[in-house]
């Protein structure tokens, strides 16, 4: 069910008017639907309800401390991958006990936040880092509970940018070298085994690599269990696809990938944690913009909008697409023209989409682009000094502003003319 709709020819976010909140708060925008963000969790939660899991929310995904303070309501745990994700999600009141910590190259502040806040696991990359974590917890007379994150040689994933489980990535501990590294763990007087991690890639839009690495890891915890290594946890990461409204892609629904995970991993007498972070956030949220100019090209129209490739950088990064509308409703038989949108950065890759087809756009509308709940503000920059966008979140009749715009001095006050120009 979707919670942007047209009430009264016009957008709405749940019951609020997008005009309104364009009104109040400037565009570009983020708006984004707590009830979208609730809905989502219990169909994951749903979908693994026979499953002894934890579902830790990608944090990277989308980070705002309202929306993970949102999901923490709803019991969701939360996967990090830096120590200032950790202090958000914290902050947020998501316990510490429901916290996994990924990543490839943690910092020794990192770590010891993260063994100072007793989160649940840390999913470890490579030996040197265990190593740090033991000396680490070692000085702090903690004893660290750690998964190694193996990478299965699985390919996986909608573009080459997000794929992660190929052994050419630099994710994981080599299949091959994965058994000698849980030897070495055990030499490890401050670290404690406790289980195994992967994450394939994501937005992967059919079952059968998330099979392929669940089939391959369940055989290699048993082969670990056999050598005395007590596996009590299997993350199995994120990265289950949702559809971005191209049609040509329908990923899986998350009750089949329940059952998927059910019917795989029921004997291997596991907990299982989820990392889901797209498939949460993204279509909870739009991207509102002004259009500033429509112009004619040679042979081609132009809408200049007001949101830039630092607002929402999916489609200069992986090309991604995003369905686009007017925030009026437009009648029927409305004249249709094919638009290219693009952002006023200096760059050509700030563009949005070409030769979209679109009822016919004016200066001064609204426009959404749905489906950038999920690495849309998170990705978000000041590039070109602008300013970071602001997000605002609804739930129901009200919405509130969770990040607000900051001004351009607000930007130009962290920055200094070094002494000897003064
Ligand atoms: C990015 C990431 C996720 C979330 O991936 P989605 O595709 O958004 O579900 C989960 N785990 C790890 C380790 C990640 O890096």
């Amino acid at each position: 069910m979707r919670h942007f709709t047209f009430i009264n020819e016009e957008m709405h976010a749940e019951k609020v008017s997008l005009k309104e909140i364009a009104r109040a708060v400037g565009t570009p925008c983020y708006v984004y639907s707590s009830a979208t963000f609730e809905r989502h969790f219990s169909v994951f939660k749903d979908s693994v309800k026979d499953i002894d899991a934890l579902i830790a929310y990608s944090v990277k995904a989308n980070s705002n401390i309202g929306i993970l303070a949102t999901l923490s309501k709803l019991g969701a745990g939360a996967d990090v991958v830096s120590g200032g994700e950790l202090q958000r999600a914290l902050t947020a009141g998501i316990p510490a006990n429901k916290i996994v910590f990924s990543g490839v190259g943690k910092t020794k502040d990192e770590i010891e936040a993260a063994a100072k806040a007793k989160i649940k696991i840390f999913n470890v990359e490579s030996i040197p880092e265990l190593y740090a974590i033991n000396d680490i917890a070692a000085q702090m007379n903690y004893l660290a509970p750690i998964a190694f994150r193996v990478n299965p040689d699985v390919s996986a994933g909608g573009h080459e940018k997000i794929s992660t489980g190929k052994k050419e990535d630099k994710f994981g501990i080599a299949w091959s070298k994965a058994e000698q590294a849980y030897a070495v763990a055990e030499t490890c007087s401050n670290i404690e085994v406790v289980g195994i991690d992967v994450h394939i890639g994501s937005q992967i839009d059919h079952l059968e690599p998330f099979e392929k690495a669940i089939l391959k890891v369940g055989s290699l915890i048993k082969k670990l269990r056999s050598s005395g290594h007590n596996i009590r946890s299997f993350d199995i990461g994120g990265g289950l696809g949702i559809p971005y409204g191209d049609k040509s892609i329908i990923p899986p629904n998350p009750a089949n990938y329940g059952a998927m995970v059910k019917r795989l991993t029921q004997e291997l007498n596991v907990e299982m944690i989820f990392e889901p972070g797209r498939m949460i956030s993204g279509n909870a949220g739009i991207l509102l913009s002004t259009v500033l100019y429509v112009k004619k090209g040679e042979d081609r129209n132009f809408l200049i909008i007001d949101a830039a490739m630092n607002d929402l950088l999916r489609p200069a990064l992986y090309d991604a697409y995003h369905e686009i509308e007017p925030v009026r409703k437009n009648p029927e038989n409305s004249q249709i023209k094919k638009y290219d949108i693009v952002g006023p950065i200096c760059e050509s890759s700030d563009t949005f989409t070409k030769s979209r087809e679109l009822p016919i756009i004016e200066q001064g509308e609204l426009i959404v682009m749905h489906t950038t709940g999920a690495y849309g503000a998170s990705q978000s920059s000041q590039y070109n000094t602008r300013p970071l966008v602001p997000e605002v979140l609804v739930k129901g009749n009200k919405y509130e502003v969770v990040r607000k715009r900051p001004t351009i001095n607000d930007i130009l006050k962290s920055e200094n003319i070094p002494t000897w120009l003064i």
